[in-house]
This record gives structure tokens, sequence and C-alpha cells, in this order.
């Protein structure tokens, strides 16, 4: 039994393929996390990571509390069940079990012990004695489960394993891994590109993308929440239907689909994140299930029809809209190819995304945004309050970029509204909530924001629904610019500063530290000792040979440069902030560059530093 904790962890191939960045994720004990996604999105890169079959390139991976990056796969009591269960075809079924435990030098009494009871559980006792080749599918994959179970390990991986198996065999063993994890109590890890098999046995579903966390969440929260449109239409099948529309609003928002207007309760009107958003163009989301059958509604022509026994899929053209309609409806309507008939929605179950950035707009936000200006790093003005930052934030904020902080963001789901350390609390009366499946969405009024702040509860767990007090960890806060890009680094931001002098020659200034010499035009200040600080977004760099020759890009020797090794990176949308480590400076150096720039790429490179980066003080 373990808890696993994955902080900031990133893969890149030689080669420079990033197969997974900043996945951070805490799996609890005895929890079933299914990582769901695309082929390609890093699902397998993640969970070979964990196993230790594949290096860490950056980030931490601890079971419990131990960091585990460098420990040997053998010795981080993991166990893995891979899609090809790769028995060994001249063993016994119980000898392709015992194989680990003898290797392992058990004593054969523990060996039989573990693996009768193993076969016990997957229900292969009467298998042992036979070989691979005389079983068949589902017994094989069985066999392989065994082999992982007798070794007692406190996390199970699972990649793809049924994907092997027949669909009648795969909707079978899928409720016999959800029965088995329940049985041995143990953490289960599981991978599957199936949208089904993840609705199904997750405790809990990560849905990836090209090599990033989506969303993480129970499948319920996923199905009715969906953060974006990626997740919106992966998870469901069919899958909801999107169309491009104008959003309109008169008592409440509505759209108009082929005349005819589509109507959000009030409290779903109030959801709605900004209202930038109305009488602009956004993207609609209906899901197959919530479209029905009326005697007036929308008109849509009948292009086919497929009937799966209880229910039926209709697949439907709207005048003016390029997209067919998908609806699922019982069977019991007797529709044909190229009827008319007329759909209603299910607005209760209608999402809004922003045509741009995909991401959803109403309902609760993944994060709180909220306005604000901050003030020398310190203080932070929410509305009119002012609120003094601790030193764990202020201590992560750029110089620049904090004038630039326009919201701090809150994720939803770290407020909490019983009492927590390092918090803001926070009064707030509630106006409404919206119910879920295992959470609800509470949106309240507080004075550090004119809108809602939006946070979660456990389903039907708020006995006062009027008043409520919040609290707000310090961790849960971010800044963003304008533009939406975080202008907060995860590592504390280094001064940048070091000890230098100052020599006037020839008409040129030349600055000496630590055996490093910068030169620039005569700079007009007085000869001497002074203390040097680099700006962290006016430094720049070059790429290395080996880089700029497999990247066809131009590397040149520029004067003024400064060999540097890479520590980390941390993104702030367009900008990489990047630490390193450079000569001359005790602590890592903190560099802002732009965004294409990865020290995951070129863990050596050279900082070039124009006379602009430079500032010097006595
Ligand atoms: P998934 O399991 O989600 O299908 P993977 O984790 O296997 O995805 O792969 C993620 C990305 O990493 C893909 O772009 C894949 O091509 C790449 N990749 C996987 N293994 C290697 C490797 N050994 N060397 C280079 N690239 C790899």
């Amino acid at each position: 039994m373990s808890k696993l904790t994955l902080k900031k962890i990133y893969k890149v191939y030689e080669g420079g393929v990033r197969a997974v960045s900043d996945f951070n994720l805490e799996i609890k004990d005895k929890e079933f996390v299914v990582f769901v996604g695309p082929s390609g999105c890093g699902k397998s890169t993640t969970l070979r990571m964990i196993a230790g079959l594949e290096e860490i390139t950056a980030g931490e991976l601890y079971i419990d509390d131990t960091i585990v990056n460098d420990i040997e796969p053998k010795d981080r009591n993991i166990a893995m069940v891979f899609q090809n269960y790769a028995l060994y075809p001249h063993m016994s079924v119980f000898q392709n079990m015992a194989f680990g435990l003898k290797l392992r030098k058990l004593p054969m009494e523990e060996v039989e012990k573990r693996v009768n009871n193993a076969a016990e559980i997957l229900g292969i006792k009467d298998l042992l004695t036979r070989k691979p080749k005389a079983l068949s599918g589902g017994q094989r994959q069985r066999v392989a489960l065994g082999r992982a179970i007798v070794r007692e390990p406190n996390v199970f991986l699972l990649d793809e394993p049924l994907s092997n198996l027949d669909a009648k065999l795969r909707v079978q063993m899928r409720t016999e891994i959800t029965k088995l994890h329940k049985t041995l109590g143990t953490t289960f890890i599981y991978v599957t590109h199936d949208q089904t098999e993840a609705m199904t046995m997750g405790d809990r579903i990560v849905v990836m993308k090209d090599g990033l966390i989506q969303q993480v969440d129970t499948p319920a929260t996923l199905y009715e929440e969906p953060v974006n449109v990626f997740v919106a239409t992966f998870l469901g099948s069919p899958q909801m239907n999107i169309f491009k529309v104008n959003l309109e609003k008169d008592d409440t928002l509505f759209v108009t689909i082929n005349g005819k207007k589509n109507h959000f309760s009030i409290n779903q009107t109030k959801q709605l994140m900004d209202d930038k958003y109305v009488n602009s163009e956004v993207l609609f989301g209906i899901r197959p299930e919530n479209i029905s059958i009326a005697n007036e509604g929308i008109e849509v022509y009948v292009d086919q029809v497929e009937h799966l026994g209880s229910e039926t899929i209709v697949y439907a053209k709207i005048e003016g809209i390029e997209e067919r309609i998908t609806a699922k409806i019982p069977t019991n309507h007797n529709i044909k190819n190229g009827d008319t008939v007329f759909l209603s929605f299910n607005m209760n179950h209608a999402h809004l995304f922003d045509a741009k950035t995909s991401y959803s707009i109403i309902g609760a936000p993944k994060l709180n945004l909220i306005p604000c200006e901050v003030k020398e790093n310190k203080i932070v003005k929410l509305n009119k309050e002012e609120i003094e930052l601790p030193n764990e934030i202020k201590n992560r904020l750029f110089d620049f970029t904090s004038q630039e902080a326009k919201f701090m963001t809150i994720d939803t789901m770290k407020i909490c509204n019983y009492e927590l350390p390092d918090a803001l609390s926070l009064d707030v009366k509630i106006d409404f909530i919206s119910e879920g499946s295992d959470y609800d969405s509470v949106y309240a009024t507080s004075k550090i924001k004119d809108g809602y702040i939006v946070y979660k509860v456990k389903h039907n767990s708020l006995t006062n629904k009027e008043k409520d007090k919040i609290y707000i960890p310090y961790s849960a806060m971010g800044f963003i610019n304008e533009k939406g890009d975080k202008v907060i680094s995860r590592e504390e931001v280094s001064s940048n500063e070091t000890t230098c002098f100052v020599k006037n020659e020839n008409g040129k200034t030349t600055i000496t530290f630590d055996g490093n010499k910068l030169v620039y035009e005569d700079m007009s200040v007085v000869e001497g000792e002074y203390k040097l600080k680099l700006i962290s977004n006016k430094v720049g760099f070059t790429y290395t040979k080996k880089y700029a020759k497999k990247n066809k890009v131009e590397s040149e020797s520029l004067p003024n440069s400064l060999r540097v090794s890479a520590y980390d990176e941390d993104s702030l949308g367009s900008k990489n902030a990047v630490y390193v480590k450079a000569k001359g400076f005790d602590n890592y150096l903190t560099l802002v560059l732009e965004n294409e720039f990865s020290v995951y790429k070129m863990p050596e490179f050279s900082i070039v530093i124009p006379k602009e980066a430079i500032e010097l003080n006595k």
C-alpha cells in the first residue's frame, strides 16, 4: 500500500521529443487511477517512469515520502502488467507465476502459498499445470496478472492490459480487474486509450493530450464538467456535438439554432465567466443523450439512423450549420433516413466553450480569476482589499512581471471550507449551489471580488446554505497577465547578484567577476567594486553547436557571453523561466527566455549579456 506523488515530471527523449511536461499528480493509497488519452499523449511514458523503466528527465517521483527517481525498478515494490503478457511458453502456469519469486530466492513453501492464493483470486487454480499455448487470451491475461499479484507489490501498474482481448472478454476482464483492485486493496494505475474502460474502472481519471494533463477528476465530474472541448469530446460515445454559435442574452443566455432559441437557466446564466462572450461567437456543446425528439423545436433532416437495440443513434443535418448533429434516443421512435423531425435540447446539460482557447466558459471554472494589482512584490490589491503576500509567493514573483499581474488565479478544487494552515480566510455569502454527482459547486460573493468565487464541496455536505467561511491556501494562488500567461514561477526567483570590478580603459568599460570578463562601450561609471545584477528578461542565449546542427539554426559566437549549465525550467506562457548555474553566481541564475527554448534540449549553453541586462549598484 502506497501513496505516489509526481511533482513537475518531465520526459524528453533523446532527439528532443517532449513526451511528458509538467506532470503533477498525487495518487492516494488504494486509489484506482486511470491515465487516458489518444495514442502518443505520454501515458505509457509516465507509467514507465513510475515503474523505473524510463529515466525521469526532470521532476520528482515519491513513493510515500521517499524520492525514488534513482531507485532501481526491482526495489520500488511496483509490479507492472503489460499489453503483451509475455509468458514463458515452455513453463507451466505455476512456473510462470512462481518465476519471479524463485529469482528472489523466496522459500518454496512461501512461493507455493502465494501462487495458490493468486490463482484462487483469479479463478485459475485448475490451470496451474497447463502451458500458455493451451490457454485462451483471457486466461493468459489472468496469468500475467497473477505474476504481478504474487509479488505483493505496493503499486500495480497496468499498461493497456486488455487491448489484445476480444470485445466481450474485455468487458468481462474490466469487471474482474475492478474486483481485483478491491480484493487486493492496493494502489492501481491503469493506462488505456479506451474512454469506456477509463470511465468504468477509475476512481479518478487523468486525461492527457500532447504530454500534458488536461483534467484530473472523477468520471462523473469529467463527464459533467469537462474543462475544454478536448475532454468534452474525448469522453462519451457518440461524442458531444459542438457547434459554432452566437451567444445571446435576454433574461437568460440563449443560442439560436435554425431559428429556434434555446435558453439556459438563470443559474447557468450567472455562471458565465465573462460578459464579453455575450453577442460573440462561442462553441456550444450538447451530448447526444441530452437531445430528444419533440413535436416542435429545431427542425433537422435525418440522413442516417443506427439501431443499437435499446437505443437509436440519429444523425441529421441542420440548415445553416456545417456539422452534422448526433442524437441518442430511445428506440421506440420510428425514425427513418430522409425524415424531417424536430429536436429539443436538455439545456441543463449544455456546455459553452471559448471559440479560441476552447476552454469551458460556463459552470465551475478550474481557476477563479480575481482582478488584482500587485504592489512592489509585497501587497496584492483585490477589489479594495489589500493583502500582504506571504514570502512563499513574494519570492516567486518576477520583479518586472509583478506589475503585469492582472489576475490572481485560485484553483477551484483547492479552496476549502474547513480551517487550513497557510491560507487566506474569507467570509462568503452563498448565492447559489450547482449540484454535481460527486461535488457541488458553490457560487459565493465576498469582499475580494465583484463577481463570484467558486469552490467545491462534497455533494450535499453544506448545512448552512447562506453563509460560509472559506480558506484559500497560498499554494493554490497564482498570477497571470492580461494575455493569460503565468507571471509567477514555481521556484524562488534568485536575485542574480554578484560582486564585480569595473574598470574604464580606451573608451571601454570592463566588468570582471570570478574570471568572467564583459566589455562594453563606455558606461560612464566610476571605477571600483560594484554589486552586479543581471536583469532576467534582458539576457539572451546562443545555441550549442550540437543543438544548432540538429535543429538547423544558426549558432553564433557572440561577445559578452557566459557559459551556463541548466538547472530547471518552468513555463510562464509565452516565456520560459530558466534556472541555470553559472560561474561567479553562488545561487542559480533566473532568466526569462522565449518559450521555444528549453533547457531540456540544451543542458549546456551560453547566455549573452547585453549592456541593458546589467545593473550596477554600489
Ligand atoms: P502513449 O502511451 O500515450 O501512446 P507514449 O508515452 O508511448 O504515448 O509516447 C509519448 C511520445 O513519446 C510519443 O510522441 C512517442 O512517439 C514518444 N516516444 C515514446 N517512446 C520513445 C522513445 N523510446 N524514444 C523517443 N520517443 C519516444
